[in-house]
């Protein structure tokens, strides 16, 4: 513990801005250490949506990657109920502009498909179970004190010793934080989501393939095309995207391929707008406050598994709180140092990132598939990337080698130089859907 800290007293009050599964992750943890530590605390969520009723929903397409399940068997004591499993995922398909590779490798444990209000009314609902308190309400302002919090709502205020904030991206939040704190909200790609409802032929036989799609279109950096039990979610991601750009990735042939035939040419009915964080916010931790999730920016970088960063790094946040102290040297040497698998990853996660949007920028990304095509490390980066099942540090330093540069070197020749178009292995175009 740190010589200015202060630990948790008995009775004390901690207060959690936000519901989505970082607030609630916290919000249970927070009371697991508190029955381990014998040490009794008053837990406050305040979440505005009401998830159970199915009119609210954090933006999302629902996909739980793993270790999830074990992250929340080992360290919260939860088990996904089976109602809430729409499917699994089998695999990835990459495409570019021209070519399309089905990504090959092995994941350990299972990616599911849920609707995401359900994965998080559950969540709530456990940390209602055990113990926390739940409050409807909207939060409008907070105050840091040396000595204590206040957070007011839409309805009763709360005092407390520490404010987490769990607020995602929601700009009011950020603002509320940003005035209360020395917090500064991260930096975000916007998101444009929509949903067609083809018939259940259709989406059969798409399998549960995930389709990632690396286009040069101006202003878009990605897009996946997922199926879901009675229907298909498509999302695009990129600094302007909107509902034009939307429907532009639509009508681009890689895409059409996935769309029910009598509705290719159709305007979706809804678009869903959001964002995710692509940086870590400025003093994401202080005296007495620390963010957590899509707040504080600690998300892997570039290609997501957003929920189980919010659910770890709620942890952490508890576990710096109930065992060491909220101040800002606590949340340094506790939380902060916890979360070095994240921080750690963040300048490889960034060098991939430019990397990809240069390749697509260029035309390049269907030399890449074909790289990946014929050679096994360079699959094997692809799929790990995609899945997000390994940490770009640990990609990027198993894949380099002196052959996978001398191939590099080969097809920036061939495609800058000879101007040839790249082409995948016969035995590999059979696999591209
Ligand atoms: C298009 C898109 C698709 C995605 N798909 C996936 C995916 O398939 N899998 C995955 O793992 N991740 C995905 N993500 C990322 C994932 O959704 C987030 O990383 C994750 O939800 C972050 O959790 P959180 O608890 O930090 O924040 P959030 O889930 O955003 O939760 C914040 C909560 O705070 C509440 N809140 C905010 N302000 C206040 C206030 N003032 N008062 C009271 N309550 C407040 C909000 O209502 C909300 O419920 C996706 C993101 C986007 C944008």
């Amino acid at each position: 513990m740190s010589e200015d800290s202060e630990p948790i007293k008995e009775g004390d009050t901690i207060c959690i801005v936000g519901g989505g599964p970082g607030g609630a992750g916290c919000a249970i943890a927070l009371l697991k250490e508190s029955r381990a530590l014998n040490k009794p605390v008053n837990v406050v969520v305040f979440e505005h949506k009401k998830f159970s009723e199915h009119r609210h929903y954090n933006q999302c397409i629902g996909v739980l990657s793993p270790p999830l399940e074990n992250i929340l068997k080992d360290e919260l004591d939860l088990v996904i109920p089976d109602e809430l499993i729409l499917n699994e995922i089998d695999g990835y398909c990459l495409h570019s502009d021209r070519l399309s590779l089905n990504l090959e490798g092995v994941e350990k444990g299972r990616s599911l498909s849920v609707k995401r209000s359900r994965f998080d009314a559950f969540m709530l609902e456990e940390a209602e179970k055990a113990g926390a308190e739940v409050v409807h309400n909207r939060v409008t302002g907070i105050e840091v004190h040396p000595e204590e919090v206040m957070v007011y709502s839409e309805g009763d205020n709360y005092k407390g010793a520490v404010v987490v904030g769990a607020f995602g991206l929601d700009d009011g939040s950020c603002r509320i934080f940003e005035q209360g704190t020395i917090y500064r909200q991260p930096d975000f790609l916007n998101t444009v989501i929509t949903r067609l409802f083809p018939g259940p032929e259709f989406i059969e036989g798409m399998e549960s393939t995930i389709h990632a799609f690396l286009l040069s279109h101006p202003g878009l950096e990605f897009g996946a095309v997922t199926p879901k039990a009675d229907h298909i979610s498509i999302n695009i991601a990129g600094r302007n995207v909107s509902s034009k750009v939307m429907l532009q990735f639509l009508r681009s042939e890689p895409v059409q391929r996935f769309l029910p035939p009598h509705q290719r040419r159709e305007k979706p009915l809804n678009y869903f707008k959001g964002k995710f964080p692509i940086a870590p916010a400025r003093n994401l931790f202080g005296d007495r406050y620390v963010t957590i999730g899509d707040a504080a920016g600690l998300i892997r970088p570039f290609k997501g598994k957003g929920i189980n960063s919010a659910i770890n790094t709620g942890i952490f946040a508890a576990r710096s709180i109930m065992r060491h102290g909220v101040s800002l040297a606590d949340f340094k040497d506790n939380f902060y140092a916890d979360c070095r698998d994240l921080t750690e990853d963040l300048p490889y996660g960034r060098v991939v990132r430019v990397l990809t949007n240069l390749a697509t920028d260029f035309k390049f990304m269907g030399q890449m598939i074909a790289i990946a095509a014929s050679d096994k490390s360079f699959m094997k980066a692809m799929f790990n990337s995609v899945s997000g099942h390994h940490s770009y540090k640990r990609i990027i330093c198993e894949t380099a080698s002196p052959s996978l540069t001398m191939h590099f070197a080969a097809r920036i020749i061939q495609h800058f130089v000879f101007r040839q178009k790249a082409n995948l292995p016969v035995d590999k175009v059979r696999q591209a859907v």
